[in-house]
């Protein structure tokens, strides 16, 4: 039995390693574990599980660099939803919103998640949208009016490809594009119209002369002189018309500096007395001094001349045109005030609107610009102008510029 010994000490040893190797392990995997539901990298106590340990680790840095980047994506999707000017909403399979940008909500109220799409769009034809979107499988479009709000919505519906049953909806408010498309045609058939009249009147005075009138000595310097005045009328409106385009485009650059609204008032009352004179108008200036005021002195000077021609325009023989300036907070207010026609309080609100005239039979040569192109130069200074008037009670106009910061 004298090998019994070495063999029972073998044994003894490999049990011993194997002991030591077991206890090693499950430290190290306990470690392990406690490190992956810590969301750490294994360290020191985990090594003795070498390739396992670099495989989990391996795992966990791709794993934590796929979070960052969909972090950083979604972060990035919703600043853009959040900015978004279009409205957004999500809707699911029941026709729930489930999300909706501060676009959508500032359109439709908020909130919106939780309610059904039907409630949140309010709007027959924008639901009927979403429904033929749910039974159809297609993308929807649709377009109304809302005549509450007066809102112009175009809305896009598209099925959601990743929940079944799930829309998308895209609203965008297209009230100002709509707004703009009318000015624009307006402006186009107005101005068509405008240059009509003075062209077939250009057209009968010279075939009148062709046809004999030049020899006649009475009529010929007469139909001269009425196509003179035509052609002045014409070349008004095309010089108003490139005015009033350049200050909207911005091309013009006010020159701002301080001004004395009063040396104002003198000097476009004096421009304008000998016009005044002439159609039996007295025209004042209240001397009340006030601050300087911050502007292009040309260009006000333009909005003074244009306001006081209107007054002395749409004023009888023997009434008043009366100008003033007063400080009003931050800024002056000036004004012009005359005891002519006056206007009627349906026509007020549209005055300022390109080519718009009250009554075209009493307007004599004007073309209805003089007011757009006031308004322009008033708000290119920060100001803002305005009128109260009375049919036959006479006109004020106001207007406010900023005064001269100290
Ligand atoms: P116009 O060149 O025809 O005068 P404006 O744009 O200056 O064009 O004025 C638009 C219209 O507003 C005028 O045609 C007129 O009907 C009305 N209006 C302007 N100012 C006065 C006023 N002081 N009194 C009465 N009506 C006025």
């Amino acid at each position: 039995m004298n090998w019994s010994l070495p063999v029972i000490a073998f044994l003894l040893l490999a049990c011993a390693i194997l002991a030591w190797r077991y206890f090693t392990l499950r430290r190290g995997i306990r470690a392990l574990t406690n490190q992956i539901k810590r969301g750490d990298e294994p360290d020191e106590s985990s090594r003795g599980l070498g390739e396992l340990a670099s495989a989990v680790n391996a795992q966990l840095l791709s794993r934590n660099s796929q979070l960052a980047s969909s972090n950083a994506e979604r972060s990035r999707l919703s600043a853009i939803l959040d900015q978004l000017t279009d409205g957004v909403l999500i809707a699911d399979a029941d026709g729930r919103v489930q999300f909706a940008n501060p676009a959508a909500e500032k359109l439709f109220g908020s909130p919106l998640a939780g309610r059904s799409v039907v409630e949140a769009v309010r709007h027959h034809q924008l639901a009927d949208a979403w429904r033929r979107c749910r039974e159809t499988g297609g993308l929807q479009t649709e377009s109304v009016e809302v005549s509450a709000s007066r809102q112009f919505l175009q809305l896009i519906v598209v099925p959601d490809r990743d929940t079944r049953g799930g829309t998308l909806l895209l609203v965008q408010d297209l009230t100002r594009v709509r707004k703009l498309e009318t000015v624009r045609r307006d402006f186009i058939s107005n101005l068509s119209h405008e240059l009509r009249t003075p062209l077939a009147s250009l057209k009968a005075l010279t075939e009148t002369l062709q046809d004999g009138a030049l020899a006649d000595l009475e009529a010929g310097p007469r139909f001269l002189s009425r196509i003179h005045t035509e052609v002045d009328a014409l070349t008004q409106m095309a010089q108003e018309l490139l005015d009033l385009s350049k200050i909207e485009s911005g091309q013009i650059e006010l020159v701002l500096r301080k001004v004395d609204p009063l040396a104002m008032l003198k000097s476009a009352a004096d421009r304008m007395r000998l016009q005044a004179e002439r159609a039996g108008v007295e025209l004042t200036v209240e001397t009340a001094t006030s601050p300087n005021v911050r502007a292009d002195a040309a260009r006000l000077e333009q909005v003074l001349v244009n306001l006081i021609h209107n007054a002395v325009k749409f004023t009888r023989r023997g009434g008043t045109v009366t100008l003033s300036a007063s400080a009003d907070g931050e800024s002056v207010i000036f004004a012009v005030r005359d005891s002519g026609a006056g206007i009627p309080s349906d026509d007020l609100p549209r005055i300022f609107e390109r080519f718009y005239r009250v009554d075209k039979s009493r307007a004599g040569s004007g073309t209805g610009l003089g007011l757009s192109i006031a308004k322009h130069i008033v708000e290119a200074h920060g100001g803002r102008i305005w009128a109260q008037s009375r049919e036959g009670e006479g006109s004020a106009f106001y207007f406010s510029i900023p005064v001269t910061p100290n």
